[in-house]
């Protein structure tokens, strides 16, 4: 999730936000802040035995330190397992350079409107720089940049991609779902189409899955964007995202480099084994993401019920892949995007940047590659992926640019602990299936993650309301 400007451009998003109602659900303490004041969790609920937690919860991602956060406030005893060395999960901030924070999963809040995380940000006192979607400046496949006639092409064949897609939805009363791709070429009628005009399709396609993530090929035309918008701006953090998980698991116990490998549960309580041993409480709370339980990775004793298997079989898990370059200094556009169409054959490559001289001050561009091709490059070496990045920038502004000076390269799909970067809706899945996800199974088994909300899956604040959902399900 990083842009939409497909969506504010078409005046076709950012309307209504129906999951106002649920976004109060982080006033779960007397500051109303979401984060339950500094207490460590000090007294264990009275079920709870010795050595035993009240509630396990599995994962130290936003969603799983939310819950324990919520539920360290209701005074119960909570313990966290964390596969890796770190908390924060899909928020990672990389400290690799002295003085220059950068994310490399989560960036932006969506919408700072009544969005639980911008009071997370507020009472974190964390600085937050809005960038602007309409700040972009469109280069053609020859390099050169979009002249007026170029501009108003870009912005026909989008609305014309998005009109596609919007007629799909309303008048498809059989609900026969297909993919986004499928129908956009249908309704363009592709065949006919020149190649300079498949060019910009293209590049209004990609931009769908630069916010989803999922391939257009895989993406489901009916449900792709059965999320609910918040409004307000798209802000990031120049100190980075680590500012809202660190405030959140204050005063939390969390054992990482726990690596949960099943989860067992009866009457009497569950059992969380990791390959360090294993843990009993009387409740658990399973935030993995989506990815992880695709790969089967986790057991679970008694078994999944067969509506959350399918639901985990038909959701998707997309790629967002980023790559950051870091130069002596700027030579590029001032606008907070750089949009690159490419060539027809270079579907989905490079077609994406943030200018990080305009958002945290610094000669660092941010290039991003989403679904099919942000996966291909993950089997690339650093080397190769820098050249492919330094390649398209050469085309744009000339073969005398500064070579970077360093590189971050994010592999979302490749990590054992994500399997991706967030979930979307697939040809096949529907949005209930995330409330199958979601569903709880008997009085112990919770779970929460970005996937299992319907409203707000792949992003930041889906995932801490979810956890706040599933700590509630415990509490009362
Ligand atoms: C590149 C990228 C860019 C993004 N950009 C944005 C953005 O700008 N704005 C936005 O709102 N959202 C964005 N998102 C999405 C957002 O980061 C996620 O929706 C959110 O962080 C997910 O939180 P979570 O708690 O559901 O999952 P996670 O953060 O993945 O937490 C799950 C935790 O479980 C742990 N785990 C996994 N397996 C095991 C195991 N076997 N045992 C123990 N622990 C395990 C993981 O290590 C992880 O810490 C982005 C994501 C990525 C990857």
């Amino acid at each position: 999730m990083h842009r939409r400007r497909f969506l504010t451009s078409m005046g076709l998003g950012l309307t209504g936000v129906a999951a106002l109602g649920a976004l109060s659900a982080c006033d779960n303490n007397e500051d109303g802040d979401g984060a339950a004041g500094e207490s460590t969790p000090s007294a264990p609920s009275g079920s709870s035995s010795p050595g035993r937690s009240g509630v396990i919860v599995v994962g130290a991602g936003i969603s799983g330190l939310a819950a324990a956060r919520y539920l360290a406030g209701k005074g119960k005893d909570v313990l966290l397992l964390e596969a890796r060395n770190r908390i924060g999960g899909r928020i990672w901030t990389s400290e690799q350079w002295a003085g220059v924070p950068v994310d490399l999963g989560a960036s932006w809040i969506h919408g700072t409107d009544k969005n639980p995380i911008t009071d997370l940000a507020n009472k974190a006192g964390a600085r937050m720089v809005t960038t602007d979607s309409e700040s972009a400046t469109d280069y053609l496949a020859n390099g050169h940049q979009a002249d007026d006639a170029a501009e108003q092409a870009i912005q026909r064949w989008r609305k014309a991609t998005a009109q596609a897609l919007a007629t799909n939805q309303d008048k498809n009363e059989d609900q026969k779902d297909t993919s986004v791709r499928s129908v956009v070429e249908r309704a363009l009628n592709w065949p006919t189409l020149s190649n300079d005009d498949k060019s910009l399709v293209s590049f209004a396609l990609n931009d769908y899955e630069h916010e989803y993530a999922g391939s257009v090929n895989d993406m489901s035309a009916l449900y792709f964007d059965s999320d609910k918008k918040i409004n307000g701006k798209d802000v990031l953090f120049p100190g980075g995202y680590h500012q809202i998980t660190d405030l959140l698991a204050k005063g939390l116990t969390v054992r990482t480099e726990h690596v949960v490998q099943q989860i067992d549960w009866d009457s009497g309580g569950v059992t969380v084994t990791t390959d360090k041993g294993a843990f009993q409480g009387d409740h658990v709370v399973v935030t993995l993401p989506l990815g992880v339980l695709q790969s089967g990775t986790v057991k679970f004793g008694p078994g999944l019920p067969a509506d959350k298997q399918a639901a985990i079989g038909k959701l998707g898990m997309g790629v967002l892949n980023k790559c950051y370059l870091r130069f002596p200094k700027v030579f590029w556009a001032d606008t907070d995007w750089l949009m690159c169409v490419p060539n027809l054959d270079k579907y989905g490559q490079w077609e994406q940047w943030i200018n990080g001289n305009r958002a945290v001050g610094q000669p660092v561009l941010l290039g991003f590659n989403a679904a099919d091709f942000g996966r291909t490059i993950e089997g690339w070496s650093d080397a190769q992926i820098v050249a492919g990045a330094m390649g398209t920038l050469k085309t744009i502004y000339g073969g005398n640019i500064p070579q970077p000076t360093d590189f971050q390269i994010t592999r979302w799909a490749s990590d054992p602990y994500a399997r991706g970067s967030y979930s979307f809706n697939k040809v096949g899945s529907t949005p209930a299936m995330r409330d199958q996800l979601a569903a709880r199974i008997g009085d112990r088994v919770h779970f929460a993650g970005e996937a299992t909300q319907r409203d707000s899956f792949a992003t930041v604040h889906g995932a801490y309301l979810s956890g706040i959902r599933a700590a509630e399900e415990i509490a009362g």
